[in-house]
């Protein structure tokens, strides 16, 4: 995961391959309460793993349940209907996450009425500006003690009760449906725990918004043994004596909202190939898979199945449309990012939610769209959006994120401008916020997208033995979300490889065949060669004389070339070696030669080596280093020397963190972003 001030994304081109999503937030969260209300055990399985329920599984944890899990399966036990927490006063943490927030607080607010209890209920300074007040009145309807912590209206909130309360369900709850879905979804999921005698019924003031996810909220409560009847969306009905039973085992899908940047990004970029999206299909009950109808108007080349879907470029370039979104308003922000890349203006009508979920998506879509060189007017409840009005008017932009994983997950689809004349790098600020629904996500997204090879971004660190190259290559392509290349363990695997299969040292021949033929694979911090893992053995001093000796061959650095160029992958490539700057990727962004005194180098390779068990002197390694210095200095082919566009960094006297730090700098002295 990107956890990091901002990631760079090149100007992107193409799209193709498979994606896996990652479970549904709304069925997650949702299928987590109901198992945590339940009698028994429920075997979740495709949980989704991601900040809003974390936040969650916590909350669960808190009020009693047991959770258990692996990643794929998890396991949770609920506490039958009862609260059994009165004796402590519970400070539930929620974050940012509405779907933990507006159910737990109905929920609650019935069981600590009926078996007592405090409960506070609180979360980051946006959530509390998030409005709850509307389900808040209906609870106290129900006659559960509600208070407001800060804010009227706001979380936090304390609920209290004392056992043996009564939840008053005779009369017809009301509840005002044009602010939040939510809080529908959230008395629906409360209510049974109060299952009496009587039927319960709830009316809805006004038209509801956002439709779709209440659809959701009653497909699960029948799973969990809730059999909701309804009069359309005005007014639902809980039949007398409900009682949660957990399912036992249930799938969440993938999640459909997360479909829509790949759907999206299919549509723009599925030029050569589609994009096959898995996880999530057209049997999904997830209101946001309608997101494919919006995405076919606007050009999109859409088939699939029961959880799978293709997409590719239809029309080109998209269509505008004019779409009321008021059935899938997560999703629809995806088609504010489209609309970069139609022609004519986009206006998406109905969207007055935007303004009070993760930010104000209204003025944060318009903010940043603008700074990529759009049209935009926006109001109340609507959007509109017109692309940049010619190919120069692109502009490379910092853009915020606003702590709102759908404004950085749609952002990114901007980074496709090439396809649409421009030819900007974007810089996302924040990335790391994608985690409240989709942790990988860019990840993901580099997984399939690629571009021209001159367009992804490359910085070398050349420079002698023992100087720290790898480490600052490792701690700059962290920083910036990169992939790295260490190219000296391609030349000390040739190394080691040669020394298993008793290769000749001075056979260059076999060498160079030895070389070509490497069965090497980087993961992590592994490398695994031939299928057994060689990060240690790479490491010892005989392997590292003898890559010293192997690297002055051309045939082994002919054999060697390609595979180094295979590594420069979006978005960007941090490359530590000796030639990597003038030979290897002589067009990189930024050079930089690393150098630091012998005597230095030679005591961090002395402490690098103690740290791994092996044994060595210090005026050995100096004058070893210093020999392999001469060799990488005097040899023929790609000597050891800097480029001369090369930036010199002396490390002698700097943290690695400082090094880093002046290399970060010169980056964004090259990359600049308004
Ligand atoms: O950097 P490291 O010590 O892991 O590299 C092992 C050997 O590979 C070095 O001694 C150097 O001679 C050689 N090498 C090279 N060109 C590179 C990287 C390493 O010749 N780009």
């Amino acid at each position: 995961m990107f956890d990091i001030p901002h990631l760079d994304v090149p100007p992107l081109r193409r799209v193709a391959g498979t994606v896996r999503l990652p479970g549904s937030k709304s069925i997650s969260n949702r299928v987590l309460l109901l198992a945590g209300l339940s009698e028994g055990i429920t075997e979740i399985h495709d949980l989704l793993d991601s900040d809003d329920t974390q936040v969650m599984l916590e909350a669960l944890r808190q009020i009693g349940c047991g959770v258990a899990g692996d990643g794929a399966v998890t396991q949770v036990r609920g506490i039958g209907g009862r609260l059994r927490t009165a004796a402590q006063r519970l400070v539930l943490h929620l974050g940012n996450a509405g779907t933990a927030m507006r159910p737990l607080a109905a929920a609650l607010a019935l069981l600590v009425t009926r078996d007592g209890g405090e409960i506070e209920l609180r979360g980051v300074a946006r959530m509390h500006e998030r409005p709850i007040g509307d389900l808040v009145d209906a609870l106290r309807q129900l006659g559960a003690q509600v208070e407001y912590l800060g804010h009227d209206g706001f979380p936090p909130l304390l609920l209290r009760g004392q056992a043996g309360g009564a939840v008053h369900t005779g009369a017809p709850i009301r509840l005002r449906g044009d602010v939040s879905s939510q809080f529908l979804t959230a008395l629906l999921l409360a209510l049974p725990l109060a299952g009496g005698a009587q039927p319960i019924v709830i009316e809805v003031d006004g038209e509801l918004i956002s439709k779709p996810y209440v659809e959701i909220t009653l497909a699960l409560l029948q799973r969990f043994g809730i059999v909701v009847q309804r009069d359309g969306f005005e007014r639902f009905t809980i039949p007398a004596g409900s009682r949660y039973r957990a399912p036992q085992r249930i799938h969440v899908e993938g999640d459909a909202s997360s479909a829509s940047y790949f759907i999206a990004a299919g549509a723009i970029a599925g030029v050569e190939a589609p994009l096959r999206i898995e996880g999530v299909g057209l049997d999904s009950i997830q209101g946001d898979i309608r997101f494919i109808d919006a995405a076919q108007a606007m050009g999109a080349r859409v088939t699939g199945g029961p959880g799978w879907i293709e997409v590719r470029r239809g029309a080109w370039p998209l269509q505008a449309v004019t779409l009321d979104c008021n059935h899938m308003p997560d999703a629809a922000m995806t088609l504010a990012a489209m609309a970069l890349y139609a022609s004519g203006r986009t206006r998406l009508t109905h969207i007055g939610s935007w303004r009070v979920k993760e930010t104000d998506r209204i003025a944060a879509m318009a903010a940043e769209l603008r700074k990529l060189g759009a049209t935009v007017v926006d109001g109340a409840d609507f959007i509109e959006v017109e692309p940049p009005a010619s190919p120069d008017r692109w502009r490379r932009a910092a853009l915020h994120t606003y702590d709102d994983h759908r404004m950085a997950m749609c952002l990114s689809l901007a980074a496709f401008n090439p396809l649409a004349g421009g030819h900007v790098p974007v810089r996302l600020l924040d990335p790391r916020c994608v985690g409240k629904t989709f942790p990988d996500y860019f990840e993901t997204l580099f997984g399939v997208a690629s571009t021209d090879t001159p367009d992804i971004p490359v910085i070398t660190v050349d420079g002698p033995t023992a100087s720290g190259k790898g480490t600052l290559a490792s701690t700059v392509a962290a920083r910036l979300g990169w992939h790295q290349l260490d190219s000296g363990a391609l030349y000390r695997a040739t190394a080691l490889a040669a020394m298993r299969r008793d290769v000749a040292a001075d056979d260059a021949d076999a060498l160079g065949r030895v070389a070509a033929s490497l069965a090497l694979r980087f993961e992590a911090d592994t490398v695994w060669l031939d299928g057994a893992d060689v990060t240690l053995a790479l490491r010892h001093e005989e392997v590292g004389k003898l890559a010293s000796h192997v690297s002055a061959l051309p045939a082994v650095r002919q054999a060697l070339h390609a595979l180094q160029l295979s590594f420069r992958r979006v978005p960007g490539l941090v490359a530590d070696g000796r030639d990597m700057g003038t030979v290897v990727f002589p067009d990189a962004s930024l050079k930089v030669f690393l150098t630091a005194s012998a005597a230095m180098r030679a005591e961090r390779r002395l402490k690098q080596l103690i740290s791994k068990g092996i044994s060595a002197t210090l005026p050995d390694l100096r004058a070893e280093l210093e020999a392999r210095d001469a060799r990488d200095v005097n040899r023929a082919v790609s000597p050891l020397k800097p480029a001369p566009d090369a930036l010199q960094l002396d490390n002698s006297s700097l943290t690695i963190e400082q090094s880093a730090d002046r290399v970060l700098q010169w980056w964004n002295e090259r990359y600049v972003f308004d």
